[in-house]
């Protein structure tokens, strides 16, 4: 069947605002179009749908016509984003070339962020990186159980120490994502697993960014979810998680959830949601944790959402009966 999608385009592009040097500058963000995260072929993480954003054979002339799409779209942003809907450092997907290519285009830029799985952090790899990189790495959690059991993510808290520490040595900065609420995990739960993670990471990270889980189609967290197995976390344990570690990581903490404020995305009782993302976006920035400060009734719901999971015992959606379509229905949207 003939692929409906051109590897030789890219997959997303657009700009936004990020951090580099201590100062607010603009951003490009590049998503390319590759053959995808070698272990999304193999079943993959339990709430990553990007085996969407590959295709089966990507040359390196279609990368490179890709290349020259972001080129023309290059405005001179200090700060550029590439991402791949897997492993930059990986040579199947982006082959050595063309990565050389890529910072030889943009040498002049600041601040280039790359993303990889830690296997593809090699020495000789990093060695080929120049010093303006920023390593993006999916820790997702800590806790080798959860990593295992809840993510699927296919390599150990410690491979991503591993990756940090020898990214950190050949002199790139560290961006560590975590993953606030991965399934089969309560409320609660999820909470103390991104605090105890971000200490973890606070080791080898120059930058932790949480990411609350959100619904991408074709997941098995979408099948748990359309379920009534598993409700999206709420913004409130967002706050909490970056209000805990407000001092006690010398990292800057960021977030920018993905869907936020809808039933896919993290989300509270819908009259607040814009105040929330709004704060957590400004925290980011700040680092200040009276940007967090926002109130709403909810929050005593929050509470006892918390405390009727404990007592219950299951991470099961409390707010919908499990064949409520109409809510499932109102946020399905991806
Ligand atoms: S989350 Fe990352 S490692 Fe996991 S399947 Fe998706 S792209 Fe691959
Ligand atoms: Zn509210």
């Amino acid at each position: 069947m003939k692929e409906r999608r051109s590897p030789s385009e890219l997959e997303a592009l657009w700009k936004e605002k990020d951090l580099s040097a201590g100062r607010t500058v603009d951003a490009m963000v590049v998503i390319m179009r590759t053959r995808g995260c070698s272990w999304a072929a193999t079943g993959g993480c339990t709430m990553c749908g990007y085996r969407r954003a590959s295709v089966k054979e990507v040359s390196a002339d279609d990368l490179g016509r890709q290349i020259d799409q972001a080129l023309a779209a290059y405005e001179g942003e200090p700060f550029v984003k590439i991402y791949t809907s897997g492993s930059f450092l990986d040579d199947d997907e982006v082959p050595p070339a063309v990565r050389e290519r890529i910072f030889g285009e943009f040498a002049a830029c600041e601040r280039i962020l790359v993303e990889s799985r830690p296997e593809f952090v090699t020495p000789e790899r990093l060695a080929t990186l120049p010093r303006t990189v920023t390593l993006a790495l999916g820790l997702e959690s800590s806790d080798p159980e959860v990593l295992k059991r809840s993510v699927n993510k296919g390599f150990t808290p410690e491979d991503s120490r591993r990756a940090g520490l020898a990214a950190k040595e050949a002199g790139l900065t560290v961006r560590t994502y975590l993953l606030l609420k991965p399934p089969f995990l309560t409320e609660g739960a999820a909470i103390a697993d991104t605090v105890e993670s971000a200490l973890f990471a606070d080791g080898f990270s120059d930058e932790i960014s949480i990411n609350p889980l959100n619904i991408q189609n074709g997941t098995l967290a979408e099948r748990l979810w359309r379920r009534g197995e598993l409700r999206t976390p709420w913004l409130w344990s967002l706050v909490e998680v970056l209000r805990t570690l407000s001092d006690r990581v010398g990292a800057r903490l960021m977030s920018s959830p993905s869907g936020g404020g809808s039933q896919r995305g993290a989300h509270n009782c819908g009259k607040c949601d814009k105040a929330v993302l709004a704060a957590v976006e400004r925290f980011s920035l700040t680092q200040d944790p009276e940007d967090l400060d926002v109130a709403c009734g909810c929050a005593a719901d929050w509470k006892r959402y918390i405390d009727a999971e404990r007592l219950l015992g299951t991470p099961a959606d409390l707010e919908r009966g499990f064949d409520n379509e109409l809510a499932i229905g109102k946020g399905d949207s991806s």
